[in-house]
């Protein structure tokens, strides 16, 4: 069996400004051809899929097509987007006997000119490769989904926890798709929408609440007779579409009944449980700092507004202004993306003090520059080796380390990865261990610092993504939908 491979990634922040280009691929890692299969991949969905073909001893030849991630950031380019389409297309004509296509995609992506990139991707797949051969999809389960997607693919499995687990995505993905070509399977999928968005901070699956409450009703259902796959998908909260919202996918065998009567189940507790999705653990960024101060031991400082995960830009100075005013012995970690400020002090070289004005400057909006003294003390960036949201590196440009009194500051070209793992001021030589804190740039995304075991401390920050969803400017959305709306 001949099965094509591609990967086209993209979340979309829909109030964020900064276009994403092939470029902003390219400091992801963006592979062609037989390069997409060379490195990077082992915690990924293709990783997955590659395990699970050889756990059910399905003897295949995979045609790996193109391989492209962007992390999270504003809508795609219309160039950027025909890039992939054209690429993955041209594959599919140009290969003959196809037997069955496999996407690692997003499922949030938006384009300039396109609301609905995957659901336009999967389709013009379909029209090459034709109604009899699958097209199975894996997806984060903060996309959203359409019908357009769930109409052209044979099965969309979503990720099933946060922290995601891409590459259990891509076998259970994997393990659909040898099924289907076995034929001992016969998928039909049934999308069931839920007029809701809600804030991150309900959404890691690990803890006691809601979240993992409907994941494990998930689990549970998934157990019966007849059904394949079933997806929550609890989206982003910021993507400004007209079709944007919670989602459930059900893949049934060969029964859409069962499949539209476990959806309704799934949306049914989502919806009940809507109030309960909305409980909010942030505090205000005041707050939080003096809390944060005078914990215990390390602690996880998330400045929910500036989620680089969620297409912020990672260059808020709300928590370092309120950082730099309070006096702290031990040392405070905080992310910075200013590509000014890097080259100033590259310019001025390890050791020379400096009077910079950080920050502010993407996200003009809702926070400002800060005017900082400072010691360049250490240089770095480039491309860093890490397995992060599964990816193996990523660059982040140049970088910089600079002392301001207690703060610590890691400033980059680009937003990469908003200081959410250790290597980010491990690579200047910081040990983390003695460190304060970590301000980190994610409202849910803290896995990489548990060997810190830390205190997690949300400030309510205003930002592209900050938990007030109710405040952030909507104008295409459908309404109505919870929680901007009433409902009886
Ligand atoms: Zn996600």
């Amino acid at each position: 069996m001949r099965i094509a491979l591609a990967k086209y990634g993209q979340e979309t922040n829909s109030f964020s400004s900064t276009l994403t280009t092939i470029s902003t691929f390219q400091k992801f890692g963006m592979f062609e051809g037989e390069d997409v299969l060379e490195s990077g991949i082992s915690s990924g969905p293709i990783a997955g899929l590659f395990d699970a073909c050889r756990d059910a001893g399905f003897s295949w030849e995979p045609i790996p097509l193109i391989r492209g991630w962007a992390g999270a950031s504003g809508k795609i380019t219309e160039a950027t987007h025909q890039f992939f389409v054209g690429k993955i297309t041209d594959g599919l004509s140009g290969h003959e006997n196809l037997d069955g296509l496999f996407l690692d995609l997003h499922g949030a992506a938006q384009a300039v000119h396109l609301d609905d990139c995957e659901g336009n991707l999967i389709e013009q797949c379909r029209a090459i490769i034709g109604a009899d051969k699958p097209i199975v999809v894996a997806l984060d389960h903060h996309a959203n989904v359409t019908q357009k997607m769930v109409d052209h693919a044979d099965a969309i499995v979503a990720h099933r926890t946060q922290p995601h687990d891409p590459y259990d995505t891509g076998y259970q993905a994997g393990q659909l798709l040898v099924q289907t070509l076995r034929r001992e399977a016969e998928p039909v999928s049934v999308l069931q929408k839920i007029p809701m968005l809600t804030h991150q901070e309900q959404f890691l699956t690990t803890p006691a609440g809601p979240m993992r409450e409907w994941f494990e009703l998930a689990r549970q259902l998934e157990q019966s007779e007849g059904v394949l796959s079933i997806s929550p998908c609890p989206m982003q909260p910021w993507l400004d579409i007209s079709e944007a919202g919670w989602a459930v996918i059900v893949v049934a065998d060969a029964d859409q009944q069962l499949a539209r009567k476990t959806a309704n189940q799934l949306a049914e507790f989502a919806w009940e449980n809507r109030q309960r999705f909305m409980q909010q653990t942030s505090v205000s960024p005041a707050i939080a700092v003096t809390q944060a101060i005078e914990t215990e031991g390390f602690v996880v400082l998330s400045d929910t507004g500036d989620s680089v995960f969620g297409g912020a830009p990672g260059d808020s100075t709300i928590l370092l202004k309120l950082l730099l005013e309070n006096p702290i012995e031990q040392d405070c970690l905080v992310p910075m993306v200013d590509p000014g400020v890097v080259a100033e002090a590259l310019e001025a070289g390890p050791g020379a003090s400096l009077s910079v004005s950080v920050g502010g400057k993407q996200d003009s909006v809702f926070s400002s520059p800060a005017e900082v003294d400072c010691v360049v003390a250490g240089t770095g960036g480039g491309r860093i080796r890490v397995d992060v949201i599964g990816n193996d590196s990523y660059d982040a440009g140049r970088a910089v380390l600079l002392r301001c009194r207690n703060v610590l500051l890691a400033v980059t070209e680009t937003e990469g990865i908003g200081g959410n793992h250790p290597i980010c001021y491990e690579q200047f030589g910081v040990d983390v261990s003695t460190a304060k804190m970590a301000v980190l740039k994610t409202a849910s995304n803290f896995q990489y610092y548990s060997q810190f075991q830390p205190t997690i401390i949300r400030a309510d920050t205003d930002g592209m993504t900050m938990s007030g969803v109710n405040r952030l400017p909507w104008n295409q959305l459908s309404r109505p939908i919870f929680p901007l709306d009433k409902f009886d």
